[in-house]
């Protein structure tokens, strides 16, 4: 598989797919190695894994440049990127040893219930954030007991392999964790096809989520689902319309909108509506897309041809408001987008984007806001500016998605939990309950009666 830049289209290195027989002699020795790693002491793992966050942070930067060149990720993004993997790693180091069950009165004897490991756990990662989204599934998949195949996308292995020799490094045994690059029908299908990988922990799109579900469920295999997202920015007439309008952008173009928490669609109340788009305008213009390596970068290229093929597509027809620069020339770039919706029928506000776009439209009350909002499949995450409190909290609690934001654009924190409504997926990950995730409940009873 080739390795190419997105920023210049130029191929930078080259990456061995698995085949089927490889996957399968994977997924043995991961068994196998199971069986040991499962009996490591807590606090020797919490050693190995804390060790892992170590050696992430010496080799932050080195992260970070990888993931510039493979993804095309800006280098402040890349660095926060490989900070979370760091963070994260860290966070379920304190796991195994607070890993505790229950003891439950019973008549006769003690129960008690253990937090069981499950086994081989595999893990399918998307290409648009290949390191947080890998370590959300196997830091804490290997805090409680569990061993890991992680299939990095096609188009973004590198900085997946260069974590799992830094695992490795840091003590992982040989087939704890284990990066197999290749084709996801052939490495992400096996994973649900294989009866030894008893859970699989899936970020992609819907479309192949939705498969990776019905296809675990003959083998009645444990899922998680991070899906797609068309997430809404509620701006309400009371929001200070300013800050409101100045990070807007940032919401939906920050990873060049391949983001499933981008905030896609724009609703603005009526009365400050062209206010907003006044102010909106230069924030949109001044956005600074350029050679992602720049320190200045907000922004890098597209993924890939195809990818800004398919963004242009929603563009072709739509009504645009306005737009941001972009450079020309090699390199998968798109200007920012601002597209006014005709109607919450237009194709660019039903479906995901994943790209530099965003739709606008206007709404009349709280009400009316709330409507449209939920008025989509998805339901991952969204944000609400307005200065009334009893509002927020209102609105906050009636969009139907797993993380709002009030007066801010933020949805991930490692240390609480993120995850879909509707078809953006179920399961949470990251935050204190993700390790319950990868672990079964089991109860013990033992009679006392002699
Ligand atoms: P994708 O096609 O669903 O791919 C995601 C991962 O699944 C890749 O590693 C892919 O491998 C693998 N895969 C493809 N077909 C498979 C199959 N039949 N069985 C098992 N695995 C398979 O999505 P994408 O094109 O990489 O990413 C863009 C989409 O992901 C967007 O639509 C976005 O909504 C969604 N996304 C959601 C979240 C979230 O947290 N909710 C995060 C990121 C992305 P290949 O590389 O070989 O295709
Ligand atoms: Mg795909």
């Amino acid at each position: 598989m080739e390795v190419v830049d997105p920023a210049s289209g130029v191929v930078v290195g080259e990456v061995s797919a698995f085949s089927l027989v490889e996957v399968d002699e994977a997924v043995a020795r991961a068994g196998a190695a199971f069986e040991s790693w499962r009996k490591v002491g807590p606090g020797e793992r919490a050693r190995v894994l804390r060790r892992f966050a170590g050696l992430v942070d010496a080799h932050l930067e080195e992260l970070a440049s990888l993931e510039v060149r493979n993804s095309g990720h800006t280098i402040g993004n890349a660095r926060w990127e490989a900070g979370n993997v760091r963070d994260v790693l860290d966070y379920y180091a304190g796991a195994p040893e607070r890993l505790t069950g229950r003891q439950i009165p019973v008549p006769g004897g003690l129960d008690v219930t253990f937090h069981e490991p499950l086994g081989v756990v595999g893990v399918i990662v998307p290409w648009n954030f290949p390191m947080p989204i890998a370590a959300w599934g196997f830091a804490p998949a290997l805090a409680a007991g569990n061993t890991v195949l992680l299939k990095p996308a096609e188009l973004t292995p590198l900085t997946a392999l260069r974590l799992a020799e830094l695992g490795r490094e840091a003590g992982l045994p040989e087939d704890v964790f284990t990066v197999l690059p290749g084709e996801g029908s052939v490495v992400g299908e096996r994973f649900v096809t294989h009866p030894a990988v008893r859970k699989v922990c899936f970020t992609g799109s819907t479309e192949v989520g939705t498969r990776i579900m019905a296809g675990c469920a003959e083998q009645v295999k444990r899922v998680t689902l991070e899906l797609g997202g068309k997430s809404a920015n509620l701006v309400f007439a009371d929001a200070d319309l300013e800050r409101a309008a100045a990070t807007a952008p940032y919401a939906v173009f920050d990873n060049a909108g391949q983001d499933c928490c981008a905030r896609s669609r724009i609703l603005v109340q009526r009365p400050v509506y062209d206010r907003f788009l006044e102010l909106l305008e230069p924030a949109v213009r001044g956005f600074r897309v350029e050679d992602p390596a720049l320190e200045t970068a907000e922004m890098g290229p597209l993924i890939s041809a195809g990818q800004r093929d398919r963004v242009a597509g929603y563009v072709d027809g739509a009504t645009v408001a306005f737009t941001g620069s972009c450079p020309e020339g090699p390199g998968f770039w798109y200007a920012p987008t601002v597209l006014l919706a005709d109607s919450p029928a237009d194709r660019h506000w039903r479906e995901e984007v994943f790209g530099p776009v965003v739709s606008v439209l206007p709404f009349d009350d709280e009400a009316d806001a709330v409507r449209l909002a939920n008025d989509t499949e998805y339901g991952l995450s969204g944000s609400v500016w307005t200065r009334d409190v009893g509002r927020a909290i209102r609105v906050a609690r009636a969009v139907e998605a797993g993380n709002l934001s009030v007066n801010s654009h933020s949805s991930v924190r490692y240390w609480t939990p993120f995850g879909g409504m509707k078809r953006s997926g179920f399961g949470r990950e990251l935050g204190p309950d993700a390790l319950h995730a990868f672990t079964d409940v089991k109860n013990v009873f033992i009679a006392t009666e002699e």
